[in-house]
């Protein structure tokens, strides 16, 4: 676009400087888009694209959105993905002289906002960037909102599989991968194309530079404070946050510190597992619906809901710390009274970690204040509270809440009771905060005063009785007489403007009077806003120690949830053992059970039990059993209670769930592929310290393929120990227990009724030897004809099958045998096969192979 006037050329200028970036133009009372700005947002926004000119004869496309709803608008245009660089007026226009300054102040995106509305409030909003430096990759997360930020670095083999297992627990909004670097865009496209991530590119600084950015952050001399000293990776990746979002427009005085964790801290649980076990997404609609986190969260604060689904989603692994969380929650589930006073007292504290960003970054408004005084002023009540349960865990949190007195009763005697949204209007201050405000005011008070009895004194004066005082931008305060009356006006009347009906008059004194008020009430106004810029610096002045204070109660909100939690649902607490097992009694699923009857199943694995083949018909409750078994340790490594009647575990190094939905099952092929890659993560990453929950594997392709590689993999994770549910309707694995030492059977049980069969959901040792296929199609309407030919093929298919039982018999390579009679060939290939040696894409590479080979039999 060739610009032709000024203003235009204003605007190519931020067009320029934001590449990537929807300019929008504060025009009088309008934000305006223009040129292919303006078809996007007319299209997002569903706004009219008109037109503009721009000089004679050139006319370009353009839509406009009113600036005092801007916000609303500005959310969509996030939300759909687009960024915005917010173009204000630099000063006022009624002042300029010529053409208004202008210049970009903001520039939105989904990483960058701070604004409520576009916030998530249970969840925190994340910027985050990666980088690849020597072979070890940098993870840097900033919630500009909450002030938080975060680095992690991690080394070593297999880089990006783990930073995207990261990325999928941390869910940033925008993800910034440097531009150009082969790596890292990698990175880029996997996690927008798996996990669905806004990926931004970015800019990679280099290590000094992205040093220095840092230090002068921080105003520190060294970085060694921070555990990021001669970790390259991470120093970039922070310093290419922080140079974005200042980019953006943000002032980051309320970033503080920078943490360093090690995701080796916390339980490794990759996409696939996360996503099976509906942590805090549902399977059906992405929703937290029925999620685990829909179960545990009672929390009262956003604070609190943000920490909780954290710790959902991030399990830790040190058994001291663990024991930590279950104490605090067991103190909090026992003392039903106190829980309720101290979720009583959270509820009147807002999100302090956000009010205070806000405060800091200079955009808090005095209802923000007002919410953060309500909030401290909370404070005394929490911590009486607080007091009679106030050992360990929480005897800590108490200390860290502090009472922050002394910035309260400044709010308090500052701030009126309902403080208004914005600054503008003023109303923001109490009377007798400041002397010089209460003079303005009351200055401008008499002088309305005076305005006000204007009306009645000078009716009496003149004798007019139908004189009015009124008021109009043009020339402020007349006194207006009906044309009829005009002779009887007195001298010092000065004639102003004559309408239809009436002349209009103004009087040295009334102007007098009114530049008094007029002036008064800039005055005030002005001083005003000067005072709560001031007092907006004292709160961010406060920062850290108000973190302090909402990251505690964030802790106690959560652990109070847990709490709340065990006690509606009859949850116990769990026993965590050095030794290697895992014994539950009466287990239920957590959020299965919540709707009805729910029958319990218990579960024992221990030295000599290792790995469990789990048959019984569809719908019997298999899939149910093996989630319940995985949220039932995660539940205890997060700090929960379980739902069972007892719990005695060791820790789990890590989860593995292959447990699809029905419905993929049902897409064939395809799901085969994915679900062979992520059977071949797990294949080679479970140790004996793992818990390995697999559903159905193998179904997705023909039967005796499928037999196979469930065979194999049982052998191999009983071969490693780890803790394995492995349920199949392939009855022939039931075979395996007598085979392979640590390999037990159950199934879940059905009761016959003549020819019906009765799901009782309940978990019994052996193995079935029916699939109830045919009763469960009779149940489903199939007619008797069709049933009865089943019945007929069925049977023939057992004669069929006779060998393979005699041969099963024999000792040597049962599973050989086993298949001799389908496929010789893929079995003598599939037991030649070192899986352990096997990378998950070499896994794949043969498995297509065997396929292309074997598949047409
Ligand atoms: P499968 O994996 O064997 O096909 P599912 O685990 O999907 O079976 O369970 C089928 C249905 O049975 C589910 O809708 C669930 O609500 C119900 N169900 C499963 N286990 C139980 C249980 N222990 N108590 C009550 N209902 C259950």
């Amino acid at each position: 676009m060739q610009p032709r006037t000024p203003m235009m050329r204003q605007y190519c200028e931020a067009k320029a400087a934001h590449p990537g970036a929807l300019v929008a133009m504060r025009v009088g009372d309008f934000y305006e888009f223009y040129g292919d700005d303006a078809e996007v947002a007319a299209s997002c926004l569903q706004i009219t694209l008109t037109g503009r000119e721009d000089g004679p004869g050139n006319r370009i496309a353009m839509a406009g959105v009113p600036y005092h709803s801007v916000e609303k608008y500005l959310a969509r245009l996030v939300g759909a993905g687009h960024k915005v660089a917010l173009c204000d007026q630099l000063e006022d226009p009624r002042k300029a002289k010529g053409l208004v300054r202008r210049g970009v102040t903001r520039v939105l995106s989904a990483g960058t906002v701070l604004e409520e509305s576009m916030l998530p409030d249970r969840a925190n909003n994340f910027l985050a960037a990666v980088c690849v430096v020597d072979g070890r990759a940098g993870l840097a997360t900033l919630d500009p909102s909450t002030g938080e930020f975060l680095v992690t670095e991690v080394e070593g083999d297999r880089l990006g599989e783990r930073l995207l297992q990261e990325l999928a627990r941390l869910r940033p909004a925008e993800l910034l991968a440097p531009a150009g670097a082969e790596e890292e865009e990698r990175i880029g496209e996997l996690a927008s194309a798996g996990l669905g991530l806004t990926v931004t590119p970015g800019e990679k600084p280099d290590g000094n530079r992205a040093e220095r950015t840092l230090l002068k952050h921080f105003d520190v001399g060294n970085l060694a404070g921070f555990g990021i000293e001669g970790k390259p990776s991470a120093v970039v990746a922070a310093s290419m946050v922080l140079d974005y979002a200042r980019a953006s427009g943000l002032s980051l005085g309320h970033v503080e510190t920078l943490s360093t964790y090690s995701v080796d801290g916390f339980m490794q649980l990759d996409p696939t597992t996360r996503r099976s076990l509906e942590l805090s997404q549902n399977l059906s609609d992405g929703s937290r619906r029925h999620t685990l986190l829909s179960v545990l969260d009672h929390t009262v604060t956003g604070m609190g809901s943000r920490l909780l689904r954290r710790w959902v989603e991030q399990p830790l692994l040190d058994p001291e710390a663990i024991r930590e969380r279950h104490e605090s929650v067991g103190r909090l589930a026992d003392h039903s009274l106190t829980r309720g006073d101290l979720r009583d007292a959270m509820k009147k504290v807002s999100d302090i970690e956000r009010l205070v960003a806000r405060a800091a970054t200079g955009v808090a408004s005095p209802r923000d204040l007002g919410a953060l005084r309500n909030s401290l002023l909370a404070l005394p009540e929490l911590d009486e509270a607080l007091r009679k349960v106030a050992l360990a865990g929480l005897y800590s949190i108490r200390e860290r809440v502090g009472d922050h007195r002394d910035l309260a009763h400044q709010l308090r005697l500052a701030l009126v009771e309902d403080p208004p949204p914005t600054v503008r209007d003023g109303g923001i201050l109490r009377p007798g905060c400041d002397l010089e405000l209460d003079k303005l005011r009351e200055l401008s008070r008499d002088g309305k005063g005076y305005i006000a009895s204007l009306e009645a004194t000078e009716r009496a004066a003149t004798g007019i009785e139908k004189l009015k005082v009124g008021y109009n931008s043009v020339f402020g305060y007349y006194l207006e007489v009906p044309k009829a009356h005009a002779d009887r006006v007195p001298e010092n009347y000065i004639r102003k403007q004559t309408t239809a009906n009436a002349e209009r008059y103004i009087t040295a004194e009334l102007k007098d009077h009114e530049s008094a008020v007029l002036g008064a009430e800039e005055k005030a106004l002005a001083l005003e806003a000067d005072l709560f810029h001031r007092l907006r610096q004292t709160v961010a002045n406060h920062a850290a120690a108000l973190l302090g204070t909402a990251r505690a109660i964030a802790e106690l909100d959560a652990l109070a949830s847990l709490a709340e939690a065990a006690v509606v649902r009859a949850y116990v607490r769990p026993e965590i053992v050095d030794e290697d097992v895992l014994e539950v009694e009466g287990a239920r699923h957590p959020v299965v059970e919540t709707n009805g009857l729910f029958v319990p199943n218990d579960l024992v694995v221990g030295a000599s039990r290792r790995a469990m083949v789990l048959t019984g018909p569809n719908m019997s409750g298999k899939s149910t059993y093996l989630r319940q078994t995985a949220l039932t340790v995660l539940m205890a490594q997060m700090g929960s209670f379980v739902p069972a009647r007892s719990c005695r575990m060791g820790l789990c190094d890590r989860i593995f769930t292959r447990v699809g939905a029905k419905d993929e099952l049902a897409l064939g092929q395809s799901t085969f592929m994915v679900e062979m890659v992520e059977s071949a993560n797990i294949l080679n990453n479970a140790t004996e310290r793992s818990l390995v929950v697999l559903d159905e594997v193998g179904r997705g392709t023909a039967t005796f393929d499928g037999l196979a590689i469930a065979w194999a993999m049982v052998e191999h994770l009983a071969g490693i120990g780890a803790k394995t549910l492995f349920a199949t309707h392939y009855h022939q694995l039931n075979a395996l227990a007598d085979q392979i030492e640590g390999v037990f059977n159950c199934r879940v049980d059905v009761e016959e009724i003549g020819d019906r069969v009765v799901w009782t959901h309940k978990v019994v040792p052996g193995g079935a030897d029916k699939s109830y296929g045919i009763q469960v199609a009779r149940m489903a309407g199939v007619p008797p004809s069709v049933l009865s030919r089943a019945r007929e093929v069925l049977d023939q298919l057992d004669e069929s099958e006779r060998p393979v039982e005699a041969m099963r018999a024999s000792t040597k390579s049962v599973q050989l045998t086993l298949f001799e009679a389908g496929q010789p060939e893929i079995v003598k290939a599939l037991v030649e096969l070192d899986v352990t040696k096997l990378t998950p894409v070499e896994a794949l590479l043969k498995l297509d192979e065997w396929k292309r080979r074997f598949g047409k039999a």
